[in-house]
């Protein structure tokens, strides 16, 4: 025996926090869409809801301007209290610069937690940063991070020291927000930040409405990348010292040219081995930099050739070298 529906007014609300992915339906998951689907509240900045019409028909549309986010996570909760379901939208990735955060402050603001009967769900969506690397090669298989260059919210010493520290670190970069009508002079200061640590003609690359109706490419460099047209509907790639362009293609290598010979069919180099830590892995590593303080170099010395803090230097020659247990599983490399 199925139990009766329960009537509107006490079956519990739910939010969905939808990620719709870059903007074309061929990029939204199937639950983005049936979450959508489900929804009898759609609240969502215009541009999305336009991105979305075709789902929207006979359900209830809220449409919010981009500095009302915290209006749209406390109408999404009044209306979730009132049994309704909400699709709250967010391009991308609903989790990266989007409403999961600001939703989830409203929610413990109002003295929501887990076991309330307003069941909140976040649905995943391909970021900008995806969308973006798929369009221009493979930019982000190694080491990456994303920066926002929006200074409503965040101070702008907050982001530039950020800037300083990834692009000291040699990330591959993501800089979401960077430049709107009235934020022009960002991008000008992230330049000049990364051009102290990088080469001027480090790849970079502006990716403009990824998988949209206006979708634009530009391959770049650090030291151009401020004059080439950037929006707010642009995400700006900058590679770290190894990325290159080839064919068009924005690349950067994995690190498997470390290992194996690729010109010589893909043998493994001297004194590496297949499914082992590099020679200059930590344990590798670590026995050289032991052999090389035993011959004489001081920490300082060390910290300096290696470019890495004194203090750490010093913590990693204090502790024992442990043997390294035996491998019994091959770790994937791919
Ligand atoms: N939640 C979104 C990011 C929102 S912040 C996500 O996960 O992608 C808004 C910024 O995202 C824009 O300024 C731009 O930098 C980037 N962005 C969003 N959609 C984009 C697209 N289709 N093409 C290029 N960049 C995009």
């Amino acid at each position: 025996m199925t139990s009766p529906s329960p009537s509107c007014d006490t079956r519990p609300g739910k939010i969905m926090l939808v990620g719709i992915g870059p903007g074309h339906e061929a990029h939204m998951t199937a639950r983005a869409r049936s979450a959508i689907q489900e929804a009898d509240t759609v609240i969502g900045y215009v541009t999305y809801i336009k991105l979305v019409a075709d789902l929207l028909d006979g359900k209830e549309v809220i449409r919010k301007s981009m500095t009302e986010e915290l209006d749209r996570a406390i109408s999404a909760l009044d209306a979730a209290r009132q049994g309704k379901k909400v699709a709250l939208i967010s391009s991308g990735d609903a989790g990266v610069y989007g409403m999961a955060g600001p939703t989830y402050e409203v929610l413990f603001q109002a003295g929501w937690t887990p076991d309330d009967p307003v069941q909140v769900e976040i649905v995943p969506g391909t970021s900008a940063l995806n969308s973006c690397a798929a369009l221009v090669g493979a930019p982000l298989t190694h080491d990456f991070c994303a920066i926002s260059l929006s200074d409503l919210l965040t101070p702008w010493p907050t982001i530039a020291r950020r800037l300083d520290a990834v692009a000291m670190a040699d990330f591959v970069v993501a800089l979401y927000n960077p430049k709107s009508g009235r934020r022009t002079r960002q991008i000008v200061e992230a330049q000049r930040l990364f051009l102290r640590h990088r080469r001027p003609d480090t790849p970079v690359a502006i990716v403009k409405s990824a998988y949209r109706r206006r979708e634009h490419i530009v391959f770049t460099t650090l030291d151009q990348m401020a004059e080439a047209d950037i929006g707010m509907l642009s995400t700006v790639l900058i590679g770290n010292s190894n990325t290159f362009v080839r064919h068009g293609l924005m690349v950067t290598p994995r690190g498997y040219a470390n290992k194996y010979d690729i010109e010589q069919g893909g043998e493994t180099r001297d004194g590496e081995q297949r499914g082992r830590s590099l020679s200059t892995g930590l344990l590798g590593w670590l026995e050289t930099l032991q052999a090389e303080h035993a011959e004489g170099a001081s920490f300082e010395v060390l910290a300096e050739r290696h470019r890495l803090p004194l203090d750490y230097i010093r913590a990693t020659l204090m502790e024992p070298l442990e043997a390294a247990a035996p491998d019994t599983l091959e770790e994937s490399e791919a």
